[in-house]
């Protein structure tokens, strides 16, 4: 049991900002407060004929800054909470890494795994016309998340497109390369992951090459993190998904095409840990890549790493910070650390609008330069204000949203 929630977590971190810059109750008020919330219904079509009807949700937390971007998560915890938080830190994550646009999430409520093929089509499509008055490339652009991936995609495309009589790929990234999606975007999260982490090890005087790493999660951004640091030199000693960890294996593409094979990470060699077993191994760097709140007032005290990258959103309670803060670990914030995806999703919207498609040296680079700029930023903003660079990276986002709420005014 944890303490408390993501929506929680968010909301303190946002009052810490609003405080450290000496902003306003007006613009608590303002930056505090989603600006479009939608509950809608999801009815399914069971493959056996039989209806269930499950909750789906869009939030649309800022579109101060440009058209509110944020991805579409099926899993059964979620809910209207949750998914607020998570669009909130997509806010300021957009804004700390200077993209063009706000901040939103979505998703809906149930196990990925039970739906076969046709049912995740049905629903994903019938989710996607639920939300269709309130997105669009010019108002809201979904992504994938934790539980969806470029099949969904492209149905919320399609029915966009159906809808719309023409086709309107900029209105989701993280499609297939056919469908206008962008070379590099698959692994884009795990590489900003990577390069987070080699320049947080530069901050800490660590050499990268034979600095170990362990990993939760095992998903899209834990996969392509972990073969982007073995490709920098790091070494991967343990990876865990769901069912638990595993160390021992020779390679994380080994580990990979065995995951394939077998459907477990029960390699030849492997030996098995707990989930909590993995946050607590003696390593240079943990990368917490799966769901929420994973460090926790419970779990933090027993951390060894130096650094903890956060993957995934929302994966440390405010106690679980202080923890960490207290014990001298280096924590790379999520809305800094897990920014890679945004960013070349960004980098998708603008190849969708032009119509015309970069390579993947290109696709890395610019992802590379906005990610250094970033992390040079939060770098150099904890050391003058004397913070953490989780209070920087929030400092810098919030700002910058409260600067734009600030020169467009209040309407009327
Ligand atoms: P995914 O569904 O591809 O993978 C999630 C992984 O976490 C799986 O290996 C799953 O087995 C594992 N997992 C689930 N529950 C776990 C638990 N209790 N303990 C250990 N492992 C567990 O999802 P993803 O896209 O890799 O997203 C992971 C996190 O990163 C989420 O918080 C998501 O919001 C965040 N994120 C994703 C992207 C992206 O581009 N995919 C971008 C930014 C942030």
């Amino acid at each position: 049991m944890t303490t408390e929630s993501a929506f929680e977590t968010a909301q303190a971190q946002l009052r810490i900002a609003v405080d450290q810059l000496g902003l306003s109750e007006n613009d608590w008020q303002t930056l505090s407060t989603p600006r479009r919330v939608l509950e809608v219904a999801v009815p399914l079509r069971r493959d056996n004929d039989k209806v269930e009807m499950y909750k789906g949700y869009r939030v649309q937390y800022s579109t101060t800054r440009g058209p509110s971007k944020g991805g579409v998560r099926f899993h059964p915890d979620i809910d209207l909470e949750e998914t607020v938080a998570l669009a909130m830190l997509m806010t300021w994550k957009c804004a700390l890494t200077n993209l063009p646009f706000g901040g939103a999430k979505g998703g809906i409520a149930i196990d990925a795994a039970t739906l076969s093929d046709r049912e995740n089509e049905r629903l994903t499509r019938r989710y996607t016309s639920e939300i269709l008055p309130i997105i669009g490339p010019e108002r809201d652009i979904p992504a994938p998340d934790v539980g969806t991936d470029e099949r969904n995609m492209a149905w919320m495309m399609d029915t966009y497109s159906v809808n719309a009589g023409y086709s309107v790929p900029g209105v989701v990234t993280g499609k297939p390369i056919v469908l206008g999606g962008s070379l590099g975007r698959n692994s884009a999260t795990g590489d900003g992951v990577a390069i987070s982490t080699r320049e947080a090890l530069r901050a800490r005087g660590i050499n990268p090459v034979g600095a170990t790493v362990a990993i939760q999660g095992f998903g899209k951004v834990g996969y392509w993190a972990a073969i982007a640091l073995e490709n920098m030199g790091l070494k991967i000693v343990a990876v865990s998904d769901v069912h638990g960890a595993v160390t021992g294996f020779k390679s994380v593409s080994d580990l990979w095409n065995h995951f394939l094979k077998n459907k477990n990470l029960d390699a030849p060699g492997t030996d098995r840990l707990t989930n909590e077993e993995l946050l607590h191994l003696e390593v240079d760097v943990l990368i917490p890549a799966a769901l929420s709140d994973a460090i926790t007032g419970k779990t933090a005290p027993g951390i060894k790493a130096k650094i903890v990258v956060e993957g995934a959103n929302a994966p440390t309670t405010p106690e679980g910070d202080a923890i960490m803060n207290d014990k001298g670990i280096l924590v790379v914030p999520d809305i800094l650390a897990n920014s890679g995806g945004v960013i070349v999703s960004y980098f998708e919207w603008v190849q969708d609008k032009q119509n015309y498609f970069w390579d993947v040296e290109e696709v890395k680079t610019n992802l590379n330069s906005i990610m250094m700029k970033a992390l040079y930023e939060v770098e150099a903003m904890a050391k003058d204000r004397k913070v953490t660079w989780r209070e920087a990276a929030h400092m810098l986002g919030v700002s910058r949203v409260a600067e734009a709420h600030k020169l467009r005014g209040l309407y009327p």
